[in-house]
Formats: structure tokens, C-alpha cells, sequence
């Protein structure tokens, strides 16, 4: 297959270069591997989204980012990419299924969560361990669960999970939150959420399901256990850039590094959103590369054309 632009990545920031590179008149493809929409989408509600005056659900906004790029002609094509090589002024993406050829690709494959890597995390992942509030809250109705990290999604996602469970304890390893001030403030009003700061997970407990969680107070020592069914993990990203390897120049945490129009170190490929290297990792912010790195993409499309001439 092959395409003028391909995306790699139908998040936010990946949705809008594919709109950007199709609206003006060039082939645009975004490669996905699960559903577009990315970590966005798992998000249970966005207040902070120009346009929309009323919270709206991730899913559905993603699901308008999607609707509108495809209204635009971008492909969707399901596959994961698994390598990228830049050669002879075009750039292939290998994927399971097929080897994507493209004279430009955006890289938009945003981040995944960061496990806490405690005993019992792996083993009860999926029977009461998820990094998924929007997916797995329901599951956990009217019981007790744990919400783990600091900052705004582990705030957010504890507030709707109080709406569902009996209790949600929060816990830091912090005695201050990262997430925004009035996040905060709205979460700690809730009588339902728990805060327990300073305090990191030793031991998630449990033999067919979550029992309980273990927690260490970092500054006295003592210990304490939890009695919960569940344990939501949100404790920071890890970019999905492992298949970039070698190829595009990267930090020391994999964040892909770009100049201010989303160039990376190689010819032709560019990144955008989560993925890559920045201070303020929000869906505005991603939408904004994306559109920047679409743009970015067409002047190196036809500066090819006008060299070819
Ligand atoms: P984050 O901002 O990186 O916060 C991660 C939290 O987990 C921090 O509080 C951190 O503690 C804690 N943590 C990290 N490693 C830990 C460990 N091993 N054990 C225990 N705690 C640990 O991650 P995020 O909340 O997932 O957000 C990711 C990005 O998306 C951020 O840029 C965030 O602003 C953005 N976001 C924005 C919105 C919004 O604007 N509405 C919503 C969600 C996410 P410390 O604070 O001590 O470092």
C-alpha cells in the first residue's frame, strides 16, 4: 500500500494530521492498531477542550475527530507498526500485515500507561487490576476500590469512579497532588474519595480477584491495607516509539524528538502528540501537533514533486 502521507496512530493528535494532509488534496492513511481515538478515548470526561461548554466523553469526542477526518477521505488501515526505514526520498512502515510505503509519515502513536510494578500487578491485571476507569468502573459498582498516582488523569479518573463505587482511596506517594488545583479541590470535596498521600503500593492482594492493596507511609513507615475489589493504576506514560528504534533520534525516556514544525531526525518523518518530546502533554495540544506536522508533511511532499519536476 501506498500512500502520500501515512499516520501512524488515529489518536487526537494522529485523527487531525490526517484531516490537515486530506483537506489539502494529498492521500493520507492513518494506521491504527487498536480502535482510533487512542488514550483519549478512554478518558471518561474532558472539560478542557475548546468549543465544547459542557463536559464531553473522550470516546465521543474522538469519535467526531474521527467522523470528520473519514468525511475527508483519510483510510483507516489496522495494523501495528513494527519498524520504519527512511529510503531513497520515501519511508516504509512494516506492520504484521503489510509493508506501508508513504513519501511522508507522521509518527502519532501517543503513549501507553506506565505499570507500577508491584508484586500481584501482573497477576491479577484483568480480575480487578486496570488501567482503564471508563472500561473496567462498572465492573466495580457499590465496592470499595484504589485509584493509584498524582496527577490529572488519576485525580479525573478517581472523581468518576466515585460516581459508580462506594469508596475510591487515592493513593500518592506524595503529601501534594501534580494534577491541576481545582481538579484537586473538586476531587478532595468528594466524600468519597479517600486521599491516602505519601503513600506508595507495596503489594496488590488477592488470589482470584483484588483483595486488598498494601500501602507504606513514606515518611513514618507504617504500613496499612486496603480492603478494595479494585485497583486502577494511573501513574504516567511510557511513548509508543520502540519501533522507531535506530531510526529516529529519541530521549532517554523514548519521547521522539522534533523541531518546532514536528521534524524528527530523519528526512520525511515527522511526530506528533504524546509521542513526542514536550511539556504539555493534553488533546489540545496533541490536535495542535498534528495539524503543524500535516502542513509540515505537505511542504516536504512537494518540495519531492517540484525536485522530480
Ligand atoms: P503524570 O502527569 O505523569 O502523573 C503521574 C503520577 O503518577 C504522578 O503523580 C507521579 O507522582 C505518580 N507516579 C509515577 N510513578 C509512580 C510510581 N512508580 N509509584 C507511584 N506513583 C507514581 O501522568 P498522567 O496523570 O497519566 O497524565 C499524563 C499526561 O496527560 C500529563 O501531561 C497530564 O497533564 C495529561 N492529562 C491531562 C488531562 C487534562 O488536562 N484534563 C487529563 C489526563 C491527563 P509524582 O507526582 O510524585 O511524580
Amino acid at each position: 500500500m501506498r500512500f502520500d502521507v501515512l499516520v501512524i496512530g488515529a489518536g487526537p493528535a494522529g485523527l487531525t494530521a490526517g484531516l490537515y494532509v486530506s483537506r489539502a488534496g494529498w492521500r493520507a492513511a492513518c494506521l491504527e492498531r487498536l480502535a482510533p481515538g487512542g488514550q483519549a478515548a478512554l478518558t471518561s470526561r474532558v472539560d478542557n477542550y475548546p468549543g465544547f461548554d459542557e463536559p464531553v466523553s473522550g470516546f465521543e469526542l474522538c469519535r467526531r475527530m474521527e467522523a470528520q477526518a473519514k468525511r475527508f477521505g483519510v483510510e483507516v488501515v489496522q495494523g501495528e507498526a513494527q519498524g520504519l526505514a527512511v529510503a531513497a526520498g520515501s519511508v516504509v512502515v512494516r506492520s504484521a500485515e503489510a509493508t506501508l510505503r508513504a513519501d511522508a509519515v507522521v509518527v502519532a502513536s501517543g503513549a501507553r500507561p506506565r505499570e507500577l510494578g508491584v508484586p500481584g500487578e501482573t497477576e491479577l491485571r484483568g480480575k480487578g487490576v486496570s488501567y482503564c476507569a471508563t472500561c473496567d468502573g462498572p465492573f466495580f459498582r457499590n465496592q470499595a476500590v484504589a485509584v493509584v498516582g498524582g496527577g490529572d488523569s488519576a485525580v479525573e479518573e478517581a472523581m468518576f469512579l466515585a460516581r459508580l463505587c462506594s469508596r475510591v482511596y487515592l493513593v500518592h506517594r506524595r503529601d501534594e497532588f501534580r494534577a491541576v488545583k481545582t481538579v484537586v479541590e473538586r476531587a478532595l470535596n468528594d466524600t468519597k474519595i479517600v486521599p491516602v498521600q505519601s503513600a506508595v503500593v507495596t503489594r496488590i492482594a488477592g488470589t482470584d480477584g483484588v483483595e486488598a492493596v498494601e500501602v507504606r507511609n513514606v515518611s513514618t513507615g507504617a504500613t496499612d491495607r486496603l480492603e478494595v475489589a479494585g485497583v486502577f493504576v494511573y501513574v504516567g506514560l511510557l511513548p509508543n516509539s520502540e519501533f522507531l528504534a535506530g531510526q529516529v533520534a529519541r530521549d532517554g525516556a523514548g519521547y521522539v524528538i522534533t523541531d518546532e514544525d514536528m521534524l524528527t531526525s530523519a528526512p520525511g518523518v515527522f511526530a506528533a502528540g504524546d509521542v513526542r518530546k514536550k511539556s504539555l502533554r493534553q488533546i489540545s495540544t496533541a490536535v495542535g501537533d498534528g495539524a503543524i506536522a500535516a502542513m509540515s508533511a505537505v511542504r516536504h511532499l512537494q518540495g519531492l514533486r517540484a525536485q522530480s519536476r
